[in-house]
């Protein structure tokens, strides 16, 4: 197990990408609460409502359509997709501000995101998180409690693209099987505290 307060010596971001509901926050909240100052999320601008618990600026940065489309415009952004009826991006400001921490950047994003940062050149790593079962996905996306029927469905939809993309050959530097939370964050410790060669 790394220690707790060392930062990764890959000092590349980590791109965390998955179907909604397989684990991807409950993970890296683990990594960054077991590692103090070591990570900063890339928190994302989104048009979707803020969950119970959820908030401004910590989860996401909760805009309107408007907002988003003016952000889109002025080019702030670094990658941003549709996912169901709503935006999310990636802000170019908010990789800014979070880099200049000088911790490592961590982004949770959907696959045209990974698609897009992939085109722009940026070095990241990075990791798909994926359900033991699609039952099981479906299982953990009800228990969640967050969505409406409607969500679900959509979710479950776009699951099945983003797991036929996670299997081009290439795409992803490593694919964590969220089966037993234990084993799989410790997976996800050692890809990113593994020493560079
Ligand atoms: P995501 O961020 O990928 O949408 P979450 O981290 O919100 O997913 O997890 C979805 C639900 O699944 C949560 O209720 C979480 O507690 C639960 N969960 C996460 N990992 C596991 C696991 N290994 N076994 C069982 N339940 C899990
Ligand atoms: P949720 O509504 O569950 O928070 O997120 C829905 C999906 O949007 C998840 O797959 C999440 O990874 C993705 N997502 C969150 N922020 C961004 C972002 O900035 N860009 C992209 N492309 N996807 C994002």
């Amino acid at each position: 197990m790394a220690p707790a307060a060392t930062l990764p010596q890959d000092h590349r971001p980590v791109v965390i990408s998955g179907p909604s509901g397989v684990g991807k926050g409950t993970l890296f909240k683990r990594l960054f609460d077991s590692h103090p100052e070591c990570f900063a999320l890339s928190v994302s601008h989104t048009t979707r409502s803020p969950r119970a618990g959820e908030a401004h600026g910590v989860d996401y940065y909760y805009v309107s359509m408007d907002e988003f489309e003016a952000l889109v415009k002025a080019d702030g952004f670094v990658e941003h997709a549709q996912f169901g009826s709503n935006r999310y991006g990636t802000s170019k400001q908010t990789i800014a501000d979070q880099t200049a921490k000088g911790r490592v950047v961590v982004l949770d994003i959907e696959m045209e995101g990974v698609k897009q940062i992939k085109k722009s050149g940026i070095e990241a790593r990075f990791a798909f998180i994926k359900p033991p079962s699609f039952e099981e996905l479906e299982k953990r996306l009800r228990g969640r409690g967050t969505e409406s029927e409607a969500s679900i469905q959509t979710r479950l939809d776009r699951a099945k693209e983003e797991l036929e993309y996670a299997d081009t050959p290439g795409v992803h530097d490593i694919i964590i099987v969220n089966d037993n939370l234990d084993k799989a964050y410790k997976e996800l410790e050692d890809f990113v505290y593994k020493p560079l060669a």
